[in-house]
């Protein structure tokens, strides 16, 4: 069975980089019936946070990427670490180095004198302890073959192999006790079952050298793809400008969860030319081979239309409930929330369609359906204000009679009348229709403006009109 995880280091929020790695995991672990689990990276006890932690669950709930199982904790496996260290050294595979760190440095310091990169000389390979100085604490290393060569076979990077001379004995328990990254991640993913692993390509490095710790331990290698970063639109690393923000950000600015997996999976992995995903067939169609070798590149623009596609494909209901959601996150959300009650609802599900089709993200249908929630007398926008010049209000005071003369209020009454009385006047429909709008909604763009007189209703629609013509 696939096992994949998702190891994030609790540092910070889910960036968006994090948040692709577990899409592909979560992915790759549904396509195959397989298992994604979550391992919480936080042997950095300096840096780790709870804080980092809620944020990051919470990243992943809104992005929909559930995981099975409890979440691990790294740092609560620690002694099984540090047993791990022990047996290997009890093995002969690694050994204690008693170096001070001012010959740690020297090394360095010669290392970059001959501009190669720095190594540990594996001064203490064949020492004996007892001829470290008195009272001195050594980190334990793992003893690298010194010949071959070390071979990943990287599902998206293909074959990478790595002469051993270049993989010092690396640490894999510091002084004081603390195992290191490269251990403990080997150890967790052989014990927790992990088949695949699916990470940044930064980690091709340490692969290699976590690849030794497999081969001393007798485990086997999890496949592994390393996938590339993303960067800005300009190729150059991903700035928090070009969208390396928290995926709480992307949910602020209104995005829909679909919409954003759609837009990750395709920031390094394709399927033909397909661009717009639901999430079924994401599950149906990903595979390791689908993944690109090249850095994918951010783009808002695209991310942003396809939000609009996917919301336009969304019913009226779940972007009701997908608003609903967001508004306690914005500005001035808080408002709309307030005054939410069963008609304002019912209004909210008659403009939705119209409002939809314009909109790219839930702030644009938030916008579109502001004036649902304006009070009277509405402050007009200044492009509303302009509309409404002296003739434009005597239209609209000609136009109340008609409105408060029909005795069914519909589209089709509210058409057939509004088109009668620009015949009248001998006026093109919208030369009548965008003063309504002006006066009706506060704004110049709206839904269509026989939608917003049924939205309004009749009194509430009279009574805007009023306000700006008597
Ligand atoms: N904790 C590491 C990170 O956040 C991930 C390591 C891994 O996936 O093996 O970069």
């Amino acid at each position: 069975q696939v096992v994949t995880r998702f190891a994030p280091s609790p540092t910070g929020f889910l960036h968006i980089g994090g948040a692709r790695t577990a899409l592909f995991n979560w992915l790759y672990a549904k396509a195959n019936s397989g298992k994604m689990v979550l391992r919480i990276e936080d042997t950095d006890r300096e840096r780790s946070t709870d804080a980092a932690i809620d944020a990051i669950l919470a990243g992943m709930e809104w992005m929909g990427l559930d995981y099975d199982g409890e979440a691990v904790s790294q740092y609560s496996r620690v002694e099984r670490h540090r047993e791990i260290v022990e047996q290997l050294l009890a093995e002969g595979k690694a050994y204690r180095c008693y170096c001070t760190p001012e010959e740690l440095a020297e090394m360095r310091e010669t290392a970059r004198a001959n501009k190669l990169p720095p190594r540990y000389d594996g001064r203490w390979r064949d020492r004996d302890p007892s001829e470290a100085p008195a009272g001195a604490k050594a980190a334990i290393r793992i003893k690298a073959p010194l010949e071959g060569k070390t071979t990943i076979n990287d599902q998206v990077q293909g074959t990478v192999v790595i002469p051993n001379k270049d993989l010092d004995d690396m640490i894999i328990m510091r002084s004081d006790g603390n195992p290191t990254y490269n251990l403990a991640v080997v150890v967790d993913d052989h014990d927790m079952g992990i088949t695949h692993i699916v990470r940044g390509d930064d980690h091709l490095t340490n692969a290699a050298r976590q690849t030794l710790v497999y081969q001393a331990m007798d485990w086997d290698v999890p496949t592994m793809a390393h996938i590339p970063l993303i960067h800005g639109p300009d190729g150059a690393k991903l700035s928090k400008r070009h969208g390396a923000l928290g995926v709480e950000a992307y949910r602020d600015m209104g995005y829909l969860p679909e919409a954003m997996r759609n837009y990750l999976v395709r920031l390094g992995w394709s399927h033909g030319d397909d661009e717009f995903f639901s999430t079924q067939q994401m599950i149906e169609w990903f595979d390791l081979s689908g993944i690109g070798k090249a850095a994918a590149r951010f783009d808002f623009k695209k991310l942003e239309n396809l939000n609009g596609q996917h919301m336009r494909n969304t019913d009226d209901s779940q972007l009701y409930d997908a608003l609903i959601d967001v508004l306690p996150h914005l500005e001035d959300g808080k408002d709309m929330l307030n005054q939410l009650d069963d008609g304002k609802k019912k209004q909210i599900m008659l403009a939705m369609s119209g409002v939809k089709e314009r909109a790219k993200t839930l702030l644009d249908l938030k916008a579109g359906l502001a004036f649902v929630f304006d009070q009277r007398p509405l402050n007009l926008e200044e492009k509303a204000a302009k509309l409404l010049t002296d003739d434009a209000r005597a239209l609209l005071r000609d136009i109340i009679p008609v409105f408060e003369g029909l005795t069914e209020w519909s589209l089709d009454s509210t058409d057939a009348a509004v088109r009668a009385f620009a015949e009248e006047k001998e006026l093109k429909l919208g030369k009548v229709a965008q003063p309504l709008r002006a006066a009706l909604t506060g704004r110049s763009t709206s839904p269509g403006i026989f939608d917003v007189l049924i939205v309004l209703g009749k009194e509430e629609s009279i009574a805007r009109l009023k306000d700006q013509c008597v």
